[in-house]
């Protein structure tokens, strides 16, 4: 049914999962299988990397690095507009496959391609925009200065729920400030990042910049070891806090940097004021919007207890309205999760929530029909539940309420993540110490908006466990480069610093 879409994409039934300045002929890392989370078909299979395919693709990306960080930032910038234009031409069939292999309803999946191409064109301005400061010296006739270089190959590790997004707010980046990457996405979306590197290297190839962006579809092991591996400076890593975890404390051992984007376990207060006519819709967005497995998904809500009653009652009929189906089809609201995993963690949450106490208002069950999908669901919680503080990458949403806002503010920040937030209210001082140092303790912080679906020009990232790295737009780019702080004297006398004498006859 999908082969024509497949062909577009150039991908095969079987394929190979390392690109390393060219395909590897047959990775030996094992075959794994790309099933459709909707069917539980096998869409094709792919030949992952071992170590030793690791270890090709790894001094591939690094060797790249020496060329490629000569080349002037914005000759990098127009690769990544080439790149960009390729995209264009593409996103409706790479947004079909982003939804037949994640499970993401249609507009996500070209949503998420969108996401790419904006990236490329916010990368493309900043390729002239890498500014450094000149900063005044105490010293007579000196200029202190300070200027960003490239710093070196990226190891980009990638979550299955942004299976391309993710990988273009990093490579973007990367590219224009001088840096190769080397991805290694998820085992569960493999196709995803084998089409998108057929796309990139459309234009590399031709340009003779082949190896400036690679790839290994790998397990565990590839991204321990890139994380352990001196060749990438960075390792940008996004998924669960535990691999997290795992992945920092390797990147540490050899005192490489880490940029962090884990899970989040978001929270969104509505009080006395709010318009809840926008929160409904916020909500039902935040909260069911990609069935639940987004790390900004909305997972805690807040609400002033005069106005919890309504509020419940007008979510379980908008609840109740959700169009289940098969995630290519128009109409559909809410797809499948990825996995018989991911089904299985609901519910194991589900029995879990009833055994502490928490109210199940409606969902909490799997929805009989072939695929892995489950019902979005609302319970009634309480605050002393251990389970609220852990995020389940499903559409299940915790309901407490609160009457004093700052016990609202207080109950919202006491979780081990902090990601996204939201508040709704009509009321500015409500709102503003929402946002004030007191206020919400994430990395996103709204205001009559849901947490989830953020643009690119900010900073993304989150705070505490969700592991304090800022992707996307303002300044994250700086976490691609190295800064250097030059000094020039442009005197005929040595003055230091501080005012040290060190004269010597
Ligand atoms: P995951 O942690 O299972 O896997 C993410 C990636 O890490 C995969 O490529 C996987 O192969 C790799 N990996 C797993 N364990 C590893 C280890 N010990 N060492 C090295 N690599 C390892 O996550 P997932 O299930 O794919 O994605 C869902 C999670 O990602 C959720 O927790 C979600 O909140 C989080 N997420 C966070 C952001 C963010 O920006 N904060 C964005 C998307 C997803």
């Amino acid at each position: 049914m999908w082969q024509d879409l497949l062909n577009r994409l150039r991908l095969r039934s079987t394929n190979s999962g390392v690109y390393a300045g060219r395909w590897l002929d047959r990775p030996s890392g094992g075959e794994i299988e790309s099933l459709n989370p909707a069917t539980g078909e096998i869409i094709a299979k792919v030949h992952t990397g071992s170590l030793a395919d690791f270890e090709v693709a790894a001094s591939n990306s690094h060797a790249a690095f020496a060329s490629w960080r000569k080349l002037p930032a914005p000759q990098r910038g127009e690769i990544v507009r080439l790149i960009g234009e390729q995209l264009r031409k593409q996103k409706d069939d790479l947004g079909l496959l982003v939804t037949l292999e994640a499970g993401k309803i249609r507009s996500e999946g070209l949503g998420e391609v969108q996401e790419m191409i904006d990236m490329c064109d916010f990368a493309v301005g900043l390729s002239r925009q890498l500014y450094g400061l000149t900063i005044a010296s105490e010293r007579p006739d000196h200029r202190l200065m300070e200027q960003w270089h490239p710093l070196g190959a990226v190891g980009v590790i990638t979550a299955f729920n942004f299976p391309v997004a993710v990988w273009a707010w990093n490579a973007a980046l990367a590219l224009v400030c001088g840096d190769p990457v080397l991805w290694k996405p998820s085992h569960l979306t493999p196709l995803t990042a084998i089409a998108v590197q057929n796309i990139v290297n459309d234009v590399l190839e031709s340009r003779g910049l082949a190896g400036v962006l690679n790839l290994i579809v790998g397990d565990r092991d590839v991204g321990q070891s890139i994380a352990a591996d001196v060749r990438f400076p960075l390792i940008s890593a996004t998924g669960s806090t535990a691999m997290g975890k795992s992945v920092a404390v390797k990147v540490a051992e050899r005192l490489g940097r880490s940029l962090l984007e884990l899970g989040g376990n978001n929270g969104c207060i509505v009080t006395e004021s709010a318009d809840l006519d926008l929160a409904v819709r916020a909500i039902l967005f935040a909260a069911v919007g990609t069935a639940g497995q987004r790390c900004t998904t909305l997972r805690r809500l807040i609400v002033h207890e005069s106005r919890a009653e309504e509020l419940i009652a007008r979510l379980k009929k908008a609840y109740g309205n959700v169009k289940v189906g098969l995630p290519w089809e128009e109409g559909t609201v809410l797809g499948p999760l990825i996995s018989e995993d991911a089904v299985k963690q609901f519910t194991d949450a589900i029995a879990t929530i009833k055994q502490q106490g928490g109210e199940v208002l409606c969902g909490g069950s799997r929805i009989d029909r072939p695929g892995c999908y489950v019902q979005p669901t609302i319970v009634q919680a309480k605050p002393a539940m251990e389970i609220v503080k852990h995020e389940t990458f499903a559409p299940i949403l915790y309901v407490f309420t609160y009457q004093d806002l700052n016990a609202a503010i207080e109950l919202h920040n006491n979780v081990p993540q902090g990601l996204s937030s939201a508040i709704f209210t009509e009321r500015m001082r409500e709102a503003e110490q929402f946002l004030s140092p007191a206020g919400s303790d994430c990395g996103i912080a709204n205001v009559n908006l849901g947490p989830s679906g953020a643009e690119i020009g900010g900073a993304f990232g989150g705070e505490k466990e969700t592991g304090g790295g800022r992707e996307a737009g303002s300044d994250a780019w700086k976490a691609y480069m190295r800064r250097q702080t030059c000094t020039v004297n442009y005197g005929t006398t040595l003055p230091l610093a501080q005012g040290v004498k060190f004269d010597v006859e």
